[in-house]
Parts: structure tokens; sequence; C-alpha cells
């Protein structure tokens, strides 16, 4: 039996951050250099469908214990930062410590810490930034390296002229992290440039805790880099499948409206709502990929408000709540299965319908048909059934 007293420090222990904690994030990203190859400045290049800023920037703002993000950048790149959601956006100065400075003079007064972090290091894991917050609880100071194991030289005119040892020497990382005040001041009083904030920090005298840094935590400098970049992206994407699958019978009536298009038949399909049985799939495959219960979870048909209701609706929703989880609809497959109305002549303008009404590119919808060989209730010309796939994508 634990004491509740051991309990509650356990659980201190355990949490990573202290409930008094409010953490903004500054992101360094006003350079210019171009050492990384290529006509833009590393941080606006593309890698795995996104520039390397866009990537940073989300490490940090999906993080629930991350109230701000600052993306420091250079005036002449005004245009590529705006392209990312969730930051703000704050001119930086000819150095990056007059960078670093600006962006945390910007911060929110509210905040008690901040990260900074550089634009360059886009595949820095979770775990990561995890334990610098952790460190922060019992420190004002504290930043990510790894201990150097290779062999140390020192080299003149291409020859080894020394050995050096190793003992006690790190390779840093970021993002480092502060307690806001301290590093504000710090800053404040440094003048003259710093290889990074810890040494800004040690200059006031701060006592600077290491955590463990990571070697998938690369720092893009020379073009070899955005390939292993890409890799490491590539691998820590989340991707999610869902499905849908939905029936209609046919009643009275002279169209029927499949993936949001009119078409003229001599029946309709009888439902709850417009019966819209391709939508209805397209969106329960939505929820499916979520993971978040289907259409009748989030619109009960024993509620009056959906009688006859625009199934866009539904689809709306599911998106939205995609979008709000940070998910991206890469693509949707769905699949008419009747034997009449022919969905042929129809299928482009419910590819564009649809792919209008989710905000995709038209090539990431796809509508089509079967029979089902005048097999099973569709054979017969009893109803309608449709199913569908959804890919979601979170970078
Ligand atoms: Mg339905």
């Amino acid at each position: 039996m634990i004491a509740p007293r051991a309990l509650q420090v356990y659980a201190s222990l355990m949490s990573t951050q202290n409930p008094d904690m409010r953490i903004g994030a500054v992101i360094v990203a006003a350079g210019r250099g171009t050492r990384a190859g290529g006509d833009l400045p590393k941080q606006w290049q593309v890698i795995a469908g996104a520039r390397v800023a866009a990537w940073t920037c989300a490490r940090f703002t999906a993080r629930s214990d991350i109230a701000e993000v600052i993306l420091v950048v250079h005036p002449d790149d005004q245009a590529f930062a705006q392209e990312i959601a969730g930051v703000r956006i704050v001119h930086g100065g000819a150095s990056r410590d007059s960078s670093v400075r600006l962006g945390l003079k910007a911060l929110g007064n509210d905040l008690t810490h901040v990260l900074i972090h550089d634009v360059a290091r886009c595949t820095v894991p979770t775990q990561v930034i995890d334990d610098v917050i952790a460190a922060l609880n019992r420190s004002d100071a504290a930043a990510p390296a790894l201990a150097v194991t290779d062999a140390l030289w020192i080299a003149k005119d291409g020859s080894v002229s020394g050995t050096q040892d190793r003992t006690g020497l790190y390779r840093a990382q970021t993002p480092q992290g502060f307690a806001l005040p301290a590093i504000l001041n710090a800053h404040t009083k440094h003048t003259g440039g710093a290889a990074d904030d810890v040494e800004v920090a040690r200059a006031a005298r701060l006592d600077v805790v290491i955590t463990g840094g990571d070697e998938a935590n690369l720092k893009i400098t020379t073009p070899v880099d955005f390939a292993r970049a890409q890799t490491l992206l590539e691998q820590s994407m989340d991707i999610r499948l869902g499905n849908g699958f939905d029936v209609h019978a046919f009643e009275d009536g002279d169209h029927v409206i499949l993936c949001g298009v009119h078409v003229p038949h001599d029946k309709a399909l009888k439902g709850h709502s417009d019966a819209d049985v391709g939508m209805h799939a397209v969106t329960d495959a939505i929820y499916g990929a979520l993971a978040d219960g289907d259409i009748g979870q989030h619109f009960p048909p024993s509620d009056p408000q959906w009688k006859g209701a625009a199934s866009e609706i539904f689809l709306k929703h599911a998106v939205a709540l995609a979008q709000s989880r940070g998910f991206t609809i890469s693509n949707i497959d769905c699949t008419l299965i009747c034997e009449h109305p022919k969905i042929g002549p129809h299928a482009g303008t419910m590819k564009a319908t649809m792919a209008e009404l989710m905000g995709l590119d038209a090539d990431r919808v796809s509508v089509k048909a079967t029979t089902s060989e005048r097999l099973g209730f569709t054979g017969r010309e009893e109803g309608i059934a449709a199913l569908a796939t959804a890919t979601l994508v979170k970078l």
C-alpha cells in the first residue's frame, strides 16, 4: 500500500508539466543561408510535401502544453511564413541573438517559460521536447544534448596535429528551455553574439540542466541532410484509414441524391435525411479513420432537426472534426452499388461536388459504381448500397 503523500510525490515526478507553467515557443527562422543547397534558404525548401519551417512549427503548435508559438523570420520571407498555421510571425534582426531577443519580447506576458528552437531541426522527437519541459520544473534552464562518442582530433593543413579528450563533451541541440524572465534578462544584458541561447544563459550565470538529445533531432545543414530528414518525417507521419458502408431502400419518387448530385430516377431513396447513401458512406469513412463513431452517433435519427437534412451537414462536420484534430484528408474513394440509375454519366459531377464540399483537389476524390450482377437486394433494385474509404494524414 502506497501512502497518499508518496503517491502525490510520484504523480508530481511523472507529470511533465507544473500546472502553473505557461509555455511559449520561439522558432528562429530568420537566417538567409543557402549552405544546404537550393535557391531558397533551407527553412523554406519543401521536403515530404511541406516546407521545413512548417514541419518544425507543427512539432510545437500540435502540443496542448505550448500556449503560443512565435516564428521569427526575415521580412523578405513574410509570404512563406504566412502559409504556416498556428504561429505568430515576428521579423528578426541582423544576427541570431537579436532575432531571439525580438521573439522573446513578442511573447505574451502571461507566459512563464519559453522553448527556443532552431527552425532547421524539423524532426525533433516529442520525447526531446517532453524532457526539456520536465526539467524546467526543477531548473530555470534546460537543453538537450548528446555525449560525444567519436574520437576527436585537432587538424592542421589537412593532417592530424593532435587529439582532444572527449570526456565531458556534448553536442548541443534545441529546443533550449528557460524561465522566461531569466532568459529575457540574460538576452537584454548579452551583446556581441552567441552560438546558442545556452551560451547567453551561462553568461548570466544560469545553471543549465542537460536533458536527453536524440540522433533523430537532426539539424539540416548540408544537402544530404534533406534526404535524412525526409525519411525521418515520413516515418513519423500519422496515417489513418477508415471505411464506411451504407444502404438506403427505394420508395416512390422521381429522383435520388447521390454524392450531392440530383439524379432523375423512377424511384427515390428512403431515409431520415436526404438519404444520400454515397455521402453517408464517405462521412462514416472519415469518422472511422478518426475512431469517432458514425453519423448516427453525431446526428441521432431520433432527433427531428435532421429530418430531410442535406447530408452535406454531416460531411462538413466530419471534415471539420478531422481538421480540428490536425488531420488532412489525403484521399477519398467511394463505390456506389446499384443496377439503376446509371452512375457513369454523373460520376464526374459527383466527384467535383464531393471535392468542393470537402475542400479537396478533385484528383483526391474518386466516385465510381458497380452493379451486383443482379444478385441480392441491389440486384433486385430494392435499394442502393455504397462503400467508401478515407485516408487521413497528420504531419
Ligand atoms: Mg445513411
